[in-house]
């Protein structure tokens, strides 16, 4: 369906013509007529799938004549997104007379609050900022017509939920209310319900058209030769610009200094840096100042550089979402990308728990020039140079420095620490008396003579324990134990107005 069908007004259709948006992806076909009739909508769009322009497109056009009162606010988890969500606004935006500005803390409120001053129709805020501004009585939302929540998952796993109920309740009634979120876990589908009025369902698969588009591979390697594998990569292939994941902050400084003292220029992207080297780092990678930027899963949220050619996970994401989310840097709508992760021993699991959600086997590649027995080169700089199963005791280890919220595999990980107990890392915190009684239990369930059970399942269980261990975590995470997809849920009607 080519964008003239969707009933946009011409200077938004001239924007997109501009941008050279030939044709609009799955979820702008299906949710800007639906916005666009005024209808509350719930959006199960991940990263990647154009879903930005699926709701800008229509609030613009809702809103375009100008009043420079606040009339539509678009709520984002992190800076990056406010800034990027504000650029696309501007983008699509441009033959219109509407003003619009970001607020996001990290930086001085002065130039937000002077932008404020002026007035403007649209307004991107992280909640935080937002909330002060409001206390100081800078912003009023008493005129605003248009709600959007913009990776409403993504607010809850940051734990924005109150905030996010402060600034309901300033909201008029009578108004249109957009959530969009990757996943459809049952806090979300709860949060819709208190936000909205027969909202209109509007999804696409769960995996987007652009992750389909992206060539995955994994590449097994022991922790200690990661930083290795990386620099042989990059020697052997051209990744330009390339996007590298790590789980940590101080990972992300290592390599950064590890790729430097070998010649190899970087920036980093993560929340132990200032807002502006971060929007340094940024800036400079999407200018193409330097090829490879490193981050860290919540500093990357807002990162839309077009063309990346590569996404290296580095450390495996803990979570599917995450996987789908971090591999959708690259390949963005419908474009051609690569992503590579990195798998050690001890990350196996998480590497088989993306292809059981993905439910698609992913290419192992063990390079014929690559020595693989090496002792590191890079000595000090992989925190996994660990012996087997040292990464499900960093799980239950408390981990202050990492970036990325834990999820299922996190409890997966308990699991299967719980039910491991011989190799457990005797310096666990979390060593308590639970976790013995858990280990003990393990020991017995798992093994009757000292031996693991022959058939294992992706959780190191026995196949059907380790069933029952899935439908557990499911039912707890996702309400169901039929999967953690919104789909699956018989109560919600795909492209059908749903009370809930
Ligand atoms: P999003 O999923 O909103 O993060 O968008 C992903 C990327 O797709 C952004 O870089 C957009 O500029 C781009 N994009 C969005 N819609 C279209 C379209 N209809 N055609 C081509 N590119 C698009």
């Amino acid at each position: 369906m080519p964008f003239s069908q969707l009933g946009l007004q011409p200077e938004l259709a001239r924007a997109l013509s501009d941008a050279n948006y030939l044709r609009p992806t799955p979820i702008q076909s299906k949710a800007i007529p639906v916005i666009l009739e005024g209808n509350d909508v719930v959006g199960t769009a991940q990263t990647g799938t154009g879903k930005t322009a699926a709701f800008l497109l229509p609030l613009l056009q809702r809103l375009a004549s100008p009043s420079h009162k606040t009339r539509g606010l678009i709520l984002t988890p992190t800076r990056e997104l406010a800034t990027q969500v504000e650029l696309f606004l501007r983008k699509y935006g441009r033959f219109l007379k509407l003003r619009s500005t970001a607020i996001f803390g990290g930086v001085p409120q002065k130039p937000q609050v002077q932008a404020l001053r002026k007035g403007v129709d649209v307004l991107v805020a992280t909640p935080g900022r937002l909330l002060d501004l409001i206390q100081q009585r800078c912003i009023d939302l008493s005129a605003v017509e248009i709600f959007v929540l913009d990776e409403a998952d993504r607010m809850l796993d940051m734990g924005f939920l109150p905030d996010i109920q402060k600034v309901v309740k300033l909201l008029p009634k009578q108004r249109q209310t957009i959530l969009f979120s990757a996943t459809m876990p049952q806090e979300i589908r709860d949060l819709a319900c208190s936000l909205q009025k027969n909202s209109v369902l509007v999804e696409v698969a769960r995996h987007p058209e652009s992750v389909a588009v992206v060539e995955q591979k994994f590449f097994p390697v022991p922790s200690h030769l990661k930083a290795d594998l990386l620099m042989h990569l990059l020697t052997r292939e051209t990744m330009k610009p390339l996007l590298v994941f790590s789980r940590t902050k101080h990972g992300a400084d290592r390599l950064h200094s590890f790729l430097g003292s070998h010649g190899v220029s970087s920036a980093r992207i993560h929340s132990g840096l200032t807002q502006s080297q971060r929007k340094e780092a940024m800036d400079g990678f999407r200018q193409s100042r330097w090829q490879i930027l490193i981050a860290t899963d919540i500093a990357a949220r807002g990162i839309d550089v077009h063309d990346i050619s590569h996404v290296i996970n580095f450390d495996i994401p803990n979570n599917p979402d995450d996987y789908t989310h971090r591999i959708g840097r690259t390949g963005r709508a419908e474009k051609a990308g690569t992503a590579y992760t990195f798998v050690s021993p001890e990350e196996e699991a998480f590497a088989r728990a993306i292809e059981k959600s993905s439910r698609r086997k992913i290419e192992r590649v063990r390079l014929e020039d690559f020595d693989y027995g090496a002792p590191s080169k890079s000595r000090g700089l992989s925190p996994r140079a660990q012996p087997r199963n040292d990464a499900v005791s960093r799980f239950l280890a408390p981990q202050k420095e990492k970036e990325s919220s834990p999820k299922v595999f996190d409890r997966a990980a308990h699991a299967v620490q719980g039910r491991t107990g011989p190799t457990r890392n005797a310096s666990s915190p979390s060593h308590g008396k639970k976790g013995q009684r858990d280990n003990a239990r393990g020991r017995s369930r798992n093994s009757k003579d000292g031996k693991s059970s022959a058939k294992e399942g992706w959780l190191g269980l026995p196949s059907s324990e380790e069933q029952q261990e899935l439908k557990r975590i499911r039912l707890k995470l996702f309400g169901t134990t039929g999967g953690n997809s919104f789909r699956e849920r018989p109560s919600f009607k795909k492209n059908s107005r749903s009370r809930y």
